[in-house]
């Protein structure tokens, strides 16, 4: 299937006629065509957005609304039809895409349709000096929003959703290693009665159509999720020329295990916290600290329960665990295993290839469990984003804390305790974003969302992102 740049509402070719390969994770094939596009097919999107910008900037909040509703309800309808296209795509179970990512996609329209019309501005008088301040919050005017593979539509939404409702016109790029989703969106916008041009969807690799997105001087604002490394580039291209921009990066999360925790509660959902999604997920707990008193029992449950993950094919309903998303990820997350057995680390299991049977080709590899003698090794320090996690106990609070906040990452935090101070001392101390407490992943879209450090500048969700997505302007009227 070939996929084409959607700008101003039509579909069409890159102007250089540059294409690369779609492979389907689970079979290892190339299934489909993309576009790469040139400096010429942004610069086209960014003319698109310009001239749909003042219009859409002075539309209604009513009829944003509307729009981004029905875009909502239409993605609803055809769950089924992204469900697969997103698992064929990035090789995650079809039940994870039909539970999480287009629902999620879903909820990300309508949130910020409905914030939208909630949002306001703040004014100030000035007692005394006879004077009233006030705060216009205005869209930016073109803004572009790049995002990662791992949870294609859902992260892809999460940008564009607010960027839409607060009258921005919208220059995106998906991944190019997942871009069926974004591709198929287009067709929605049209139906659902998004004037033309106010998202252009224009498809490629990051260091040419990414890149051109970043360098384009007139488009004003970033907002990017992807790695680190991309972030610190993209924040040294930007700087000059003073873009605004969101960064949400790499994450390298603790999961804080106390003795006194819900134990099978704590249990079921670490098993997900560090598998779910075949562990491709920022907010995945990759780094397991258990209390020493209760440490054996849980690694003997643990291992146990994650043997029993079925890794297998996307589409069958029983697979726990689905196909990694690209071959050179597949060798970067089996580097890593080869890595912590260097540094004495041990698998307690997992750390193997899988070859499914008639998928010989797709990039499946088991779940894997490393007990590492340090927290200072390097698959305890580095993002390796795959099904992998490491698992240490402690002995204090303190101890822990000071293992859990030694990376260079802090995107998120999960902590698992019964004692009420415990927590809040813990949850002040965590270097992070996001702690979640007895909980994992669970998201109200109102909370902001980001992380500190090399996880990222700025904040997501709720109302930060329509105050990124918007400039604010004091007016001062003396009476
Ligand atoms: P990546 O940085 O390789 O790519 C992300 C996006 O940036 C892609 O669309 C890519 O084409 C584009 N890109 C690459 N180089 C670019 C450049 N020079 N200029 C502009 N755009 C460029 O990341 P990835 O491998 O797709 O995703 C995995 C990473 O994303 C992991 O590190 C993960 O932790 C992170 N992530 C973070 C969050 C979060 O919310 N903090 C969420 C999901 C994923």
């Amino acid at each position: 299937m070939t996929i084409q740049n959607y700008i101003n509402g039509n579909f069409q070719n890159p102007i250089s006629n540059a294409w690369i390969d779609n492979y389907n994770p689970s079979n290892g094939e190339i299934y489909g065509q993309i576009p790469n596009s040139s400096t010429k097919d942004v610069e086209q999107a960014y003319q698109s957005a310009k001239s749909a910008f003042k219009s859409w900037s002075q539309t209604s909040l009513e009829e944003r609304s509307r729009v981004l509703i029905r875009i909502s309800e239409l993605l609803e309808d055809q769950l089924d039809r992204f469900a697969k296209a997103e698992s064929k795509d990035n090789g995650k179970p079809v039940a994870l895409a039909k539970t999480v990512d287009i629902p999620r996609a879903a909820s990300n329209f309508r949130f910020f349709g409905n914030a939208i019309t909630q949002f306001a501005s703040e004014s100030h008088e000035s007692v005394g000096h006879n004077a009233m301040n006030y705060t216009l919050r205005q869209p930016i005017g073109v803004v572009g929003c790049i995002s990662p593979w791992n949870l294609p539509l859902y992260l892809f939404t999460w940008k564009i959703a607010p960027a839409l409702a607060a009258g921005n016109c919208v220059v995106a790029k998906p991944s190019e290693i997942t871009p069926m989703t974004a591709y198929l969106l287009g067709d929605i916008c049209n139906e659902a009665g998004l004037p033309k041009g106010v998202l252009n969807i224009v498809h490629g690799l990051g260091s040419t159509t990414g890149q051109a997105i970043v360098e384009h001087p007139d488009i004003k604002a970033i907002s990017f999720t992807g790695g680190t490394a991309t972030g610190a580039h993209i924040a040294r291209v930007a700087a000059p020329m003073f873009k605004k921009l969101s960064l949400e990066l790499g994450g390298k999360n603790p999961n804080i295990i106390f003795a006194d925790c819900d134990y099978d509660d704590m249990l079921n959902t670490t098993v997900r916290s560090s598998f779910a999604n075949q562990g491709q997920i920022c907010l995945c707990g990759s780094r397991i600290f258990v209390e020493a008193t209760i440490y054996d029992k849980f690694k003997i449950d643990f291992v146990e329960r994650v043997k029993r993950l079925k890794v297998g094919h996307p589409s069958d309903s029983d697979t726990d665990i689905g196909a990694l998303v690209s071959q050179p990820h597949l060798e970067k997350v089996k580097d890593y295993i080869r890595i912590a057995q260097e540094e004495d680390g041990k698998v307690l299991c997992g750390g193997q290839e899988v070859n499914l049977k008639n998928f010989e080709n797709g990039y499946y590899l088991e779940p894997t469990v490393i007990e590492v003698p340090t927290d200072e090794c390097r698959v305890n320090q580095e993002e390796i984003f795959g099904p992998v996690v490491t698992l240490m106990p402690f002995h204090t609070e303190e101890e822990v804390l000071q293992m859990a906040n030694k990376v260079k990452y802090g995107l998120s935090a999960t902590l698992w305790t019964n004692d009420l101070k415990r927590t809040m001392r813990m949850s002040s101390q965590l270097q992070a974003g996001i702690v979640w407490v007895n909980t994992w992943m669970m998201r109200d879209l109102r909370t902001p969302f980001g992380g500190v450090k090399a996880s990222g500048v700025g904040r997501e969700g709720g109302f930060e992102a329509l105050r990124f997505f918007t400039e604010p302007k004091n007016v001062c009227i003396k009476y």
